[in-house]
């Protein structure tokens, strides 16, 4: 995850050594890093970082200490000052965009992040363009290059889409004036959690049988 900007931290890194034993190369037990931040526009949010400092494994994670109810907020981006929107997503946020039948979905690697839509997109962007340049058909090859050109154009601003980010926890935000934000129902945020993955499908398909 990367800070916007240094000035936002309240308070000193506090470090806890973990029992626990990296999940990666099992060598040094996992070290604990949190910090509270006042961040510009979403508030007061804790930063937290499970760190190996044996072979340099992280995982970061943010939770906004704002809202608490599982939310889900749509954007209808048609605008330079909706692709400029800010976004928080905690490990748990989903993203969609249906117009593309895109989601971005938290699995164990999820980490947290701030950017903008236009970010979120890129990041979206980054997956297809890897998916195309290892596609095994080239059926698959001309549709994942139909879904980025359209990205591209939303990038662009050329054309209009859908910004949906729910978050069962609540740790995830959109700060624009033209956000529609609505509380889901225990069901809906239930679904959410078990609901398909374009991404880290197994792991996530694997964590919902414990539950
Ligand atoms: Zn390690």
């Amino acid at each position: 995850m990367t800070l916007p900007t240094p000035d936002v931290t309240r308070g000193p890194v506090r470090e806890t050594s973990l029992e626990a034993p990296c999940p990666v190369c099992g060598r040094a037990p996992l070290v604990l890093r949190s910090l509270d931040l006042d961040l510009p526009y979403f508030g007061e949010a804790l930063q937290t970082t499970l760190l190996c400092l044996a072979c340099g494994y992280h995982h970061g994670d943010l939770l906004l200490t704002r809202h608490r109810e599982a939310l889900r907020i749509t954007l209808r981006v048609v605008g330079p000052e909706h692709r400029s929107a800010r976004v928080a997503r905690s490990s748990s946020g989903t993203v969609r965009i249906p117009e593309l039948g895109a989601t971005l979905e938290p699995g164990p690697q999820a980490e947290a992040f701030i950017t903008n839509v236009e970010g979120v997109l890129r990041k979206f962007l980054d997956v297809v363009q890897g998916q195309e340049a290892v596609a095994e058909t080239p059926g698959a090859r001309r549709r994942l290059r139909s879904v980025r050109e359209r990205m591209e154009a939303m990038i662009e601003g050329r054309e209009p889409f859908t910004f949906i980010l729910e978050d069962p926890t609540g740790n995830s935000d959109v700060i624009q004036d033209d956000v529609v934000r609505e509380t889901l129902t225990p069901e809906e945020a239930a679904r959410l959690k078990s609901s398909e993955t374009v991404f880290d499908l197994a792991d996530l398909a694997r964590s919902d049988e414990e539950e």
